[in-house]
């Protein structure tokens, strides 16, 4: 049996109460999700209004779908079959990241489906904070290039890029220019990076979005560079950005390289459309047993 038989078979959730079900469907125990947001809640209140009033094309708006208190996102999770998840944060400013690492080590201590994420920023102490994290128990980064506004190539961050290749530590860099684009967002950037430190486990958030193209060429090659697929494929960001269907042939081929993301709580469609933009992909039942499970398992070490 294989996968090009039930390509055109695998039928996604229809909604939030189907989705435990399609990864039984799949033969997976649930999902691994590396890209999920938990952090300190007036954080996550000002991240809400900022998609409030976020200035879309076309009168297009981001209602957050999932605003609801802490345990009430734990507990959805959970309904949704989501064994494991990148609890993620990121420093939009110097001098914070400490404290967000600090809130994010209590909350993968408290919540055992979290996986342990750290964040850094470009500034002096960034080494030294992120070898704590890691002694602590860090299993993935997090950056944001736009909201944090940094440059990856800023010298301060190649002791920490080295430190992270060495350990095999995955870091989710939001690289693209989407939905806005940063001084330091693109693929020439953190191309560099990545010629500089060629063993670097990176997850490139959001496929790249909206520099699709460049960022798959980018992640194939370099052994260790994948792409989650947080918001890609959905009505939504099809709206904005949709992903070339050309280059879904080289996404079926490289399965290893994609990585479960949803961007939950902070998505404006249900849990469930994301994982069925995924199913009508038409890549295939294996594809998506790499994607949703065995991909991210291997890349925090499960
Ligand atoms: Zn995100």
């Amino acid at each position: 049996m294989t996968d090009r038989h039930t390509t055109a078979t695998v039928r996604g959730p229809a909604d939030d109460g189907e989705v435990a079900a399609f990864w039984s469907s799949l033969g997976l125990p649930g999902a691994i999700d590396l890209h999920v947001h938990f952090m300190p809640e007036r954080v996550l209140h000002k991240v809400w209004a900022f998609f409030d009033d976020a200035d879309l094309p076309d009168g297009m708006r981001w209602p957050i779908a999932y605003r609801d208190d802490e345990a009430a996102r734990i507990a959805r999770l959970r309904d949704l079959g989501v064994r494991r998840f990148g609890a993620l944060a990121y420093a939009h400013r110097p001098g914070m990241a400490v404290w967000l690492n600090d809130w994010l080590a209590d909350f993968a201590a408290r919540v055992p489906e979290a996986l342990h994420c750290a964040t850094f920023h470009a500034e002096p102490e960034a080494d030294a904070y992120v070898a704590d994290a890691l002694e602590a128990g860090a299993q993935l980064c997090k950056v944001h290039l736009q909201v944090g506004g940094f440059d990856p190539r800023d010298p301060v961050l190649r002791p920490v890029w080295t430190r992270l290749a060495d350990t095999g530590t995955p870091v989710i860099v939001h690289a693209g220019s989407g939905p806005q684009a940063g001084r330091h967002t693109g693929p020439d950037i953190f191309a560099e990076v990545l010629d500089a430190h060629p063993e670097l486990v990176a997850v490139i958030a959001h496929m790249g979005l909206p520099e699709y193209d460049a960022f798959l060429d980018l992640a194939l090659r370099h052994a260790n560079v994948h792409l989650d697929t947080t918001m890609a494929f959905t009505e939504f960001t099809s709206r904005i950005a949709p992903y070339p269907p050309g280059l879904l042939p080289r996404l079926g081929e490289h399965a290893d390289r994609v990585v479960l993301g949803s961007d939950f709580p902070n998505i404006p469609y249900p849990y469930a459309h994301q994982i069925d933009a995924l199913a009508r992909l038409g890549l295939g039942a294996d594809w998506l047993r790499q994607v949703c499970w065995h991909n991210p398992a291997r890349l925090v070490g499960r």
